[in-house]
């Protein structure tokens, strides 16, 4: 494989459907993107890990929603990690930043206990009051992947199955040089059955059913229990090997019952901050609290929480005086 096909199949997400089986789904891959989100936070590696996770899940659900707008996913929990969050900005950018406690890190820590419990916030925003949504599902030691699952079956009633997986694998980095990498990938399959058969027997108690029948519940469908057998078969490696496109992760999972894919999405990594919402957001301050920020450089230094861009502003740009010139 060439370097261009690997760039290519870097940064996207992949939607797909399994007629046979009901399901669709889509996959995804994380590379430069996910790697200047993590690289520039520089977190320890387990914070990074539990920031790659919900990224990849901010991804996989947020390029689903059909809108402009954004999804957000917030955390807040009791573990190491107290607050998480990631936006997915339509049709294709992403930030996100985690705050923790170093001193509760331990190492060996999975992503589930640096975030331990609390609550995890699903919010679509698009852009006024009436379409603000938000699911709220609770976290208790679980993980990510889990807590998306159990969202999915409480508020949707749609079964689904999340992998999601975070390392460093050592690449060639822009400059040529050989280095670790921050790789993130994920699949997501959701069962959406069309069928009269499946559908009722997802829909409907069976009411006249014998006393002691076998009442066929959602997840007992076959080809539910099939999808969820193989996404469980993913391994972390899978997810972040920069040989392995989604499209050949796919096919070994489905390729007996046929996998169809459609056109790959565009992911970046952009933060909504610049100089210039720096400099009013400074301005927004009364000027004795302005000149209480001038640090002994003689400088305003603002560092963006969401993409940890350093901003140095000048004094003058943000006008020191009071009206009366004080
Ligand atoms: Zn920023």
């Amino acid at each position: 494989m060439t370097d261009f096909m690997m760039d290519f199949a870097d940064d996207r997400v992949l939607p797909f459907t399994v007629e046979a089986l009901d399901i669709r789904g889509r996959a995804v891959r994380l590379g430069p993107m996910i790697d200047e989100i993590l690289g520039r936070h520089a977190y320890p590696d387990a914070v990074s890990e539990l920031l790659g996770q919900a990224t990849t899940l901010a991804v996989l659900l947020g390029s689903a929603l059909k809108f402009e707008g954004r999804f957000q996913i917030q955390a807040r929990a009791d573990g190491p990690v107290d607050m998480l969050v990631v936006d997915f900005e339509a049709p294709d950018r992403v930030r996100g930043y985690a705050r923790f406690d170093a001193t509760r890190l331990v190492d060996g820590m999975t992503p589930a206990e640096v975030l331990g419990r609390g609550q995890l916030g699903l919010t679509i925003d698009q852009g006024n009051d009436i379409s603000r949504y938000q699911g709220i599902v609770a976290l208790d030691g679980q993980g990510l992947e889990e807590a998306a699952q159990q969202y999915f079956r409480q508020s949707e009633q749609i079964p689904t199955r999340v992998r999601l997986a975070v390392g460093r694998v050592v690449q060639t980095d822009g400059a040529g040089d050989l280095r670790p990498v921050w790789r993130a990938g994920g699949v997501m399959a959701q069962f959406m059955p069309t069928s009269p058969e499946r559908q009722r027997s997802a829909d409907l108690h069976p009411g006249d059913a014998p006393e002691g029948a076998t009442i066929l519940q959602f997840g007992d469908d076959d080809a539910w229990t099939e999808a969820r057998l193989l996404i469980e078969t993913v391994e972390d490696h899978e997810l972040i090997d920069p040989t392995l496109t989604s499209e050949a992760l796919l096919y070994r999972l489905f390729h007996e019952s046929g996998v169809v894919v459609f056109d790959a999405e565009a992911i970046t990594a952009q933060c909504r901050c610049s100089r210039d919402r720096i400099v009013s957001m400074i301005k927004g301050f009364p000027p004795n609290e302005r000149r209480e920020m001038v640090a002994d450089d003689g400088m305003i230094g603002v560092t963006c929480e969401f993409c940890s861009t350093r901003y140095e502003v000048l004094p003058d740009d943000v006008d020191l005086q009071d009206e009366d010139g004080r």
